[in-house]
């Protein structure tokens, strides 16, 4: 596995790769990998002729410093985990590198970008799609593989994609979850031992969600969930919603022949988790 830190360095490798008619998997990731990232990886390893992979905390989409500072980072660990999922190539840049001079870029995905971490996350989805278009152009890949896991984050994606008109296939790949059900993710890895065995309770309440969705509204729903976490004095909710796959906007009747799903944003003692599950 070849890695760079150098966003030339990766140009130049790749365009000659690209030359030979190499086709290119991207994933980008913001590291400390953890198996949801590397079925993305296996899935694009597969699909192409080179896996390409950056790592990157990109300072850009947080919104609070202290989660900035407390995200976890271990390049060692990544860079074994990488070799043995057959990365060709990793791409990992410091912010200096990134970001040279201060970002004038503006985005506006209207709707899509109204709710949910677009609303509580203020400046969130422009520093993604800042960094997302910056990787794209760098790595030049045929297809790049996303998470569900971040459903709404994909939406913006193919949305920058179709508004830049960038030759980017853009792949989503399911939710990938512990034994217990709690939807892996790099900040889990900062919780308490006390607060991981509590975490479970998050996708179980999703899931009792969806079973008994039948023959309850969607305000009602909303508001046994809302109560099913205040039982519970370690978790703190930010939000619970009901929305359409497409738009994102919250959903007021279970519609036929519209796609609809659950999405949580929740504070376990300092980490905050996000987790959705398909109701239709
Ligand atoms: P991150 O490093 O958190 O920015 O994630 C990099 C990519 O991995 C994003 O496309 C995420 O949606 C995806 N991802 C993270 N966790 C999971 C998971 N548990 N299942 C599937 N994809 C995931």
């Amino acid at each position: 596995m070849l890695t760079f830190s150098k966003i030339k360095d990766t140009q130049s490798f790749l365009e000659n790769e690209r030359k030979h008619g190499r086709s290119i998997g991207f994933v980008p990731t913001m590291g400390a990998l953890h198996d949801g990232h590397l079925e993305l990886m296996r899935r694009a390893k597969n699909e192409n002729d080179l896996l390409v992979v950056s790592v990157f905390v990109n300072p850009l989409q947080f919104n609070n410093a202290e989660d900035l500072k407390k995200y976890p980072r271990d390049l060692k660990k990544d860079e074994a985990l990488l070799q043995a999922v057959g990365c060709d190539l990793l791409f990992a840049p410091q912010t200096q590198e990134m970001y040279p001079k201060e970002e004038t870029k503006n985005y506006d995905f209207g709707e899509l970008e109204s709710v949910m971490e677009g609303a509580h996350r203020p400046g969130h989805f422009k520093g993604v799609a800042i960094v997302v278009n910056k990787l794209f152009d760098i790595t030049g890949p045929q297809r790049a593989y996303f998470g569900e896991k971040d459903f709404q984050q994909l939406a913006i994606i193919k949305k920058l994609v179709g508004m830049e008109s960038l030759p980017v296939e853009i792949v989503p790949c399911p939710i990938v979850r512990e034994t217990d059900g709690l939807a892996m993710s790099s900040r889990n890895a900062r919780l308490t031992p006390e607060e991981r065995e509590l975490a479970p309770f998050i996708f179980e309440t999703l899931q009792w969600a969806k079973n008994n969705k039948g023959g309850m509204t969607t305000s009602l729903l909303k508001q046994k969930v809302n109560e099913l976490f205040e039982t519970r004095p370690h978790f703190q909710l930010e939000y619970f919603e009901i929305a359409d796959d497409k738009n994102l906007q919250p959903v007021t009747s279970w519609e036929n022949g519209r796609g609809i799903l659950g999405f949580v944003a929740v504070h376990l003692g300092k980490v905050r988790l996000i987790d959705n599950i398909r109701f239709i």
